[in-house]
């Protein structure tokens, strides 16, 4: 059988990149000017249907200046999912604000139910502002992450942050191309449902431009202060008047000439993502203990990384699975560990906090490549049955 290495996530690069990319070397606009960026920033907004896009550096700066633009400071607190990537939690402490971690449901997003019980028990309305009761420190905004590609509860959670006016900062980083297909948010896409959202497309994302990112919102305002804010806040374009401190968060030309590229190719990679998982989904039903999570009902996902729970009836723990494939030179990993107990954490307030620690000793990540074969795919479910 296969003797290459099956990654578990690389970019596909075969479509007009090498062209854009050339281009812009070619006519020598390869920095934080140029055709492409504004190219780069309207296709992703009329792709998924916002009001305008800001391209940056990457999604931790994005979200860095999403916060900001919530108006996120020294001694405020932001509630954030303790089950994702360390970098959707880190821009908070660059604001100088706490987080407050919540744990996930199923879809293993944020978990609304207990999102709120923490503002009904624990939290105070102050003048029209929430506070939490212990701390006495307002309470500024809620960022919700779609992991995996995974829509999160936005239904619950939308109408939660409704009723307690806080805003919400969707870190769709990986859930580019996600949205419902039906319910209230028929037609809308992750990033686009809360007040301001956040892609990611670095190397390991569904779509790269070898590290980026984008603010979408429909809130021009907000967006015109992410531009801004992101270009040195710039007060005047000729004297260098500035009246708050910026930063150096554009996206070059280069890079969105990569974007551009790949946003061509999204949906096909898309169908690609998806027809692999339906035969992950089809194949594990044979293999006892082992399950593959399910994406939200009434959306269409993006798949980017495919979860699957390992059940006590496997025989096997997650590291002796990863090892296991490992040796079959197919790559694995374990779901992220959870960040309110990570060192610079673990002094902050983490609410009621089960069910992610159960999905933490049984979740892996199987290959989900947008160039992975279904030959390849074969292969490393005939690798987890073998064990
Ligand atoms: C990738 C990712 C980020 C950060 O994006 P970068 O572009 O790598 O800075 C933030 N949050 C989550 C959940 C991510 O997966």
């Amino acid at each position: 059988m296969s003797e290459r290495f099956i990654p578990l996530s690389v970019p596909s690069l075969r479509g007009n990149e090498l062209k854009y990319v050339s281009q812009a070397i070619e006519t020598e606009w390869v920095s934080s000017a140029g055709s492409y960026i504004q190219e780069f920033e309207e296709n992703t907004m009329n792709y998924v249907g916002a009001r305008g896009a800001v391209a940056v550096q990457n999604g931790s700066s994005g979200l860095h200046i999403a916060l900001k633009l919530m108006d996120v400071s020294d001694g405020d607190e932001v509630i954030v999912p303790t089950l994702t990537f360390i970098a959707a939690v880190n821009p908070v402490k660059y604001c100088n604000a706490e987080p407050v971690f919540m744990d996930c449901d199923d879809s293993l997003g944020m978990d609304p139910s207990k999102l709120k019980k923490f503002f009904e028990e624990e939290c105070e309305n102050v003048n029209g502002a929430l506070r939490n009761k212990v701390t006495l420190k307002p309470i500024k905004a809620i960022v919700v992450v779609h992991v995996f590609g995974n829509m999160a509860d936005m239904e619950s959670i939308m109408e939660i942050a409704e009723k307690y006016q806080v805003p919400v900062i969707e870190d769709a980083t990986e859930a580019i191309g996600t949205y419902y297909t039906e319910g209230i948010f028929e037609g809308r896409y992750a990033g686009t449902i809360g007040n301001i959202g956040v892609y990611s497309f670095n190397g390991n994302k569904i779509m790269t431009t070898g590290g980026g990112g984008m603010i979408v919102s429909h809130d021009t305002n907000l967006l015109d202060r992410a531009r801004y804010l992101t270009t040195q806040a710039k007060s005047d374009p000729l004297y260098y008047i500035h009246d708050e401190v910026g930063y150096n968060y554009r996206m070059t030309n280069l890079q969105a000439a990569l974007g551009l590229a790949q946003l061509e190719q999204l949906e096909n990679f898309i169908a690609t993502k998806s027809k692999n998982y339906n035969i992950y989904k089809q194949e594990l039903k044979e293999i006892n203990g082992l399950e593959l999570l399910n994406f939200r009902k009434g959306t269409r996902p993006n798949y980017w990384f495919y979860g699957i729970a390992i059940k006590e009836s496997y025989g096997l723990h997650r590291h002796q699975l990863i090892e296991s494939l490992g040796n079959k030179k197919i790559q694995a990993r374990p779901i992220w560990d959870l960040i309110h107990q990570q060192k610079p954490y673990r002094d902050n307030q983490a609410y009621e906090i089960d069910q992610a620690k159960v999905y933490l000793n049984k979740i892996v990540n199987v290959p989900c490549s947008s160039n992975l074969s279904s030959e390849d795919v074969h292969y490393i479910v005939e690798s987890l049955k073998k064990q």
